[in-house]
């Protein structure tokens, strides 16, 4: 029926006026529900800057959509009519007016997305329309065709594929320079003397600090700081940080991708993750605005490649994984790994300096850039066996951007190989020379990088062939592992003794 009223529901990382939910949105008949609930705070602790920023995020869209003429229906976490339920909530509209038809874009977590199946099947007499998520660019079906009859699902063959559909950095049916992917160029550890620029932050606004005191009241034993929150938290911020990214970090991000440094996470990554994974930035309009500068020749092919890549590569690729692998993905555990999460997660009580430093940052902004998640903190959890379920429960709620549909294949492929080779080709592990090659943590730790046994030895080194030790017979037949596993074959014997042994005092003073 033409302009029958509909009830439009916008989830908190839905942030955007063109999201398949709105976009035949009707101002003078429909309504929009948007709901803080008090279950999607806590269900796992979320830090409190995340919090924040999307309680904030959603207030201020619902203030848009207002002054956009839209009626909106807008339940705040302490409302005393707040049912605490979407589909209660849904349900209570729906019975108590002349609509009988909700629409709404599906959800990016299965959890949820069970959760309105099943209400739609207790409820026939209404009708959930659940539409597909346009904001990625690689939609279910299309990639559900893209994996048949591949043996294995590697991200660069996804990659070129999506290059040559969107038509991105591309001289016809070739890559633009001639190689798909320059990362060989981008391993360079930051020089002391480069200064990378300020990041863009946002002061709280009167709305921030509303949302900034209330989870201090009612969150406040949640992991995190929020004295230094400054995410955007609307659409115009979002373009603000996009545009200084381009201006200022995009030509060295290629450069510096993979180097860490103490105390400063922010170096030349884009911190776009936040922004774009609540809907306030198109992930389009970021690529674009990098193969812009590519081409008026503002930043190099390896930064914009290199850019390009995340976002249209992995963040792509990682979601058409979850959705193929869901229900059951979570549960693979191919390593066994069975270890507690150490306390120093949560509170950056370790000698490890590395780890300290990226427990501290992701503490104080609910940031890490990538290789501090990957060679690090993911490092870390791979080579002392850590318990997949609850290293993902980490991960999930101590960053900023973090949804389950991006954070499981990350933490539980990529880093954890729990899923014996599915996404990654091998497991990234690593001793202490690669984070002191990336790095200046090393030079202020108490364990010595370059002593591989003993009590001062940096634990990266023994827990690293004590990791190869301990999986031999489920990694030694990967052609990939084939030179770690040489060369541990090469070592003395009294050698190889001394490092388990290391290595076991360690995990046993761990545990
Ligand atoms: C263990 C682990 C957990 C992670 N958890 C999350 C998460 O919960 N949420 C999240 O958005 N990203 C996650 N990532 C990916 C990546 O680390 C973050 O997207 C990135 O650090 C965000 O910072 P940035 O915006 O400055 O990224 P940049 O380094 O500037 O990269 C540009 C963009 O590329 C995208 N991107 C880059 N790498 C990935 C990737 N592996 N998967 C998906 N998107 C990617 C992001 O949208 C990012 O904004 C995780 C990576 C690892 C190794
Ligand atoms: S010596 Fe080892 S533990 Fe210490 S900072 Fe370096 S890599 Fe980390």
């Amino acid at each position: 029926m033409p302009n029958a009223p509909r009830l439009r529901l916008v989830l908190g990382d839905q942030l955007n006026l063109n999201i398949s939910s709105l976009r035949d949105a009707d101002p003078s008949h429909d309504l929009i529900l948007m709901c803080e609930l008090s279950v999607e705070a806590t269900y796992v602790r979320h830090h409190k800057q995340k919090l924040v920023l999307v309680l904030s995020a959603m207030r201020h869209f619902a203030k848009q959509l207002k002054e956009e003429g839209f009626k909106v229906r807008y339940l705040r976490l302490d409302d005393t009519e707040n049912s605490g339920s979407f589909t209660a909530e849904i349900e209570k509209i729906l019975s108590s007016s002349d609509c009988r038809h909700c629409v709404m874009t599906e959800p990016g977590e299965y959890r949820l997305k069970l959760q309105f199946e099943q209400w739609q099947q207790a409820h026939p007499e209404y009708t959930l329309e659940v539409r597909e998520d346009d904001r990625f660019l690689c939609r279910h079906e299309e990639f559900r065709q893209w994996t048949e009859g591949r043996k294995q699902l590697r991200m660069e063959y996804f990659y070129r594929w999506m290059r040559r559909r969107y038509k991105l950095l591309m001289d016809g049916e070739q890559p633009v320079g001639g190689n798909w992917n320059l990362d060989a160029q981008n391993r360079n550890p930051l020089p002391d003397t480069q200064r990378p620029p300020k990041p863009v932050r946002f002061p709280p606004d009167r709305i921030t600090q509303e949302v900034i005191d209330l989870v201090e009241d009612r969150f406040h034993n949640h992991f995190g700081d929020l004295h230094e929150f400054g995410w955007g938290v609307t659409a115009a911020h979002a373009k603000e940080a996009l545009d200084s990214f381009i201006r200022e970090r995009l030509p060295l991000f290629g450069d510096y991708q993979d180097a860490m440094r103490a105390g400063d996470p922010w170096l030349y990554h884009s911190h776009l993750s936040v922004y774009i994974n609540l809907g306030l930035l198109d992930p389009m309009q970021a690529i674009r605005a990098a193969e812009a500068a590519y081409e008026s020749g503002s930043a190099p092919l390896n930064a914009v490649e290199g850019f390009i890549r995340q976002i249209l590569g992995w963040r792509e690729f990682v979601r058409g994984l979850y959705w193929l692998w869901m229900p059951d993905y979570p549960r693979l555990n191919y390593l066994q790994a069975d270890r507690p999460l150490p306390g120093f997660y949560w509170d950056a009580k370790t000698d490890m300096h590395c780890l300290q430093q990226c427990i501290q940052d992701t503490h104080k902004h609910a940031y890490a850039h990538h290789i501090q998640r990957l060679m690090v903190l993911g490092n870390f959890a791979l080579l002392a066996g850590i318990d997949p379920t609850a290293v993902n429960e980490w991960y999930l709620l101590v960053y900023a951007d973090a949804y389950e549909w991006v954070e499981l294949p990350n933490v539980h492929g990529m880093i954890l190989y729990a899923d014996g080779g599915a996404l990654a080709s091998k497991p990234y592990a690593a001793g202490g020379a690669y984070i002191n090659r990336m790095s200046n943590y090393c030079t202020r730790c108490r364990y010595d990088v370059k002593q591989k046994t003993g009590t001062n030895a940096c634990p990266f080194n023994y827990l690293y062939w004590h990791f190869l030790e301990r999986n031999i017979n489920l990694l030694r037949h990967n052609p990939r592992m084939a030179l770690a596993y040489r060369n541990l074959e090469r070592m003395k014997e009294e050698l190889r003794e001394e490092t388990n042994r290391s290595a076991q005092i360690f995990l046993q003073q761990l545990d």
